[in-house]
């Protein structure tokens, strides 16, 4: 891994993501390596040629001027790397700007594929509500393996439950969405009990993670070659439209409620957790129309 350190003037961005008006990246780079992550356009913008995934910038930034500003906004840690990736356990980053931002009244939101998160309980706690979000979109250690270096499945599992039973908001964020590989009932009926949320994002391939993936399918599981075809090179969104259907009509059997493009803080009346589907729905549901 290369590492490098970085001087820069703030850790914290604003945000045109529509659940979070900040965000914090405390490293360009993520030593998860997933082969399928759609950060590696950062490479673009930061003037690195290396593999993504082969090399982490450190940054440092001076210490936070009045906190107390971010009073009241929503900022999301870990949106282009991972604040728990390997390196954050000698760095500490994620940690310092927790440390910085402690007392104040953010919404903060974590996402991360590390049980390494579990270090910063404490921390995380004196947050006013905070939510935590672990990825996870297999249950099969060995396709994990194949796609990450994070923590193993069970690890995430085990990290749900400990911050649920400390009283913080849990998401299981099924993210991304394999196609064919991804059993997103299998994997809610596995963290039911101890999330709030239940984020689904579908895969999304283009740049040149595109190659790797379906190369990676061709090899591993070629009886899915013809349905990646159709999905990702015809752009056939039959398959996001019928699981759409399938998770609404698990929903309203179970008693789920099922949302669309919500915000994450929305307020759960169940001890059930409530679904959001972060996948193309406006797509999906135009096509849906379409195709009628
Ligand atoms: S954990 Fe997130 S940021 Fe890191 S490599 Fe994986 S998808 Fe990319």
């Amino acid at each position: 891994m290369l590492i490098n350190h970085k001087d820069v003037k703030s850790v914290i961005s604003k945000s045109n993501l529509p659940i979070a008006g900040f965000t914090v990246n405390p490293y360009v780079g993520c030593a998860h390596a997933c082969k399928y992550c759609y950060a590696d356009f950062m490479k673009r913008f930061t003037g690195h040629k290396e593999q993504w995934g082969s090399f982490v910038d450190v940054k440092h930034w001076p210490q936070i001027k009045n906190p107390q500003k971010y009073s009241g906004k929503t900022i999301i840690v870990g949106s282009v790397t991972d604040g728990y990736h390997q390196c954050e356990r000698e760095f500490e980053r994620t940690r310092e700007f927790l440390k910085e931002l402690k007392g104040v009244d953010v919404n903060l939101i974590i996402t991360t594929k590390s049980s390494l998160i579990l270090r910063d309980l404490d921390l995380i706690k004196k947050f006013p509500d905070p939510i935590v979000s672990i990825s996870i979109n297999t249950l099969d250690e060995e396709f994990k393996s194949d796609m990450d270096n994070a923590s193993p499945i069970s690890e995430r599992l085990e990290t749900l439950k400990r911050f649920h039973d400390e009283g913080i908001k849990t998401v299981c964020f099924i993210s991304p969405i394999f196609p064919g590989i991804t059993d997103v009932f299998e994997i809610i009926g596995e963290v039911i009990g101890y999330v709030d949320y239940i984020w689904l994002e579908n895969l999304n391939l283009r740049g040149g993670y595109k190659k790797v993936i379906l190369d990676y399918i061709s090899e591993k599981y070629p009886d899915l070659e013809m349905l990646y075809e159709d999905i990702y090179k015809f752009k056939n969104m039959d398959y996001w439209r019928e699981l759409d259907a399938k998770v609404e009509k698990f929903a309203l059997e179970n008693d789920y409620m099922y949302v669309i493009d919500e915000e994450p803080f929305l307020i759960n009346p169940s001890d059930k957790p409530i679904i959001i589907n972060y996948f193309y729905h406006e797509k999906i549901r135009q096509s849906s129309k379409n195709s009628k």
